[in-house]
């Protein structure tokens, strides 16, 4: 798995569909959840993406001044050393808020320490599997009502329904 590049399938610049208010969304390639119903299959192979380096990322979600950021998929976290590497450098040269999907449940990530890496650089996690059949088209940002917002930073805690903070995460 290569460090230094993520596998893109899209990068949508200034969308109000991936979290609240504009953001540039990145949409990488990979997802071995293979939940059914999946809005997205063509995602789970990672080879179905284009090889872009961190700097490249960076440079488009940086070119827009007010948009934030969100890392979408496929799950970002079957690329985490490389999506770590993104997150700690938006922290680090902008003030962006990122908000990540993944089919992770956030016990999951929290047991191992190579998934939970990327949450110190994280604002909101949107967690778990999709569940066919509890599918929710009037649920905010989720598809079924067993994935959870949860919030790692006080930045984003927004009044939206059906999120939870998870305290202390870090
Ligand atoms: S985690 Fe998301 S991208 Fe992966 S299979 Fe499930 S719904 Fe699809």
């Amino acid at each position: 798995m290569e460090k230094d590049k993520i596998s893109v399938l899209d990068i949508v610049e200034q969308t109000m569909a991936d979290g609240p208010g504009l953001r540039t969304a990145i949409y990488c390639a990979g997802c071995d959840h293979h939940c059914p119903g999946c809005h997205n299959p063509q995602s789970w192979n990672i080879g179905n993406g284009n090889w872009m380096s961190v700097d490249e990322i960076l440079d488009v979600i940086k070119a827009d001044e007010f948009s934030n950021v969100s890392f979408s998929g496929g799950d970002p976290f079957y690329q985490v050393d490389a999506f770590t590497e993104l997150a700690r450098r938006i922290k680090a040269e902008t003030h962006k808020t990122i908000w990540c999907w993944t089919g992770f449940t956030i016990e999951e990530i929290r047991a191992d320490a190579h998934l939970a890496q990327m949450l110190p650089y994280l604002d909101v996690l949107v967690v778990g599997p999709f569940i066919l059949e509890q599918r929710d088209t009037q649920l905010l940002f989720r598809g079924s009502p067993n994935q959870r917002i949860i919030y790692l930073t006080p930045k984003e805690d927004d009044a939206i329904p059906g999120t939870v903070p998870l305290v202390p995460l870090r």
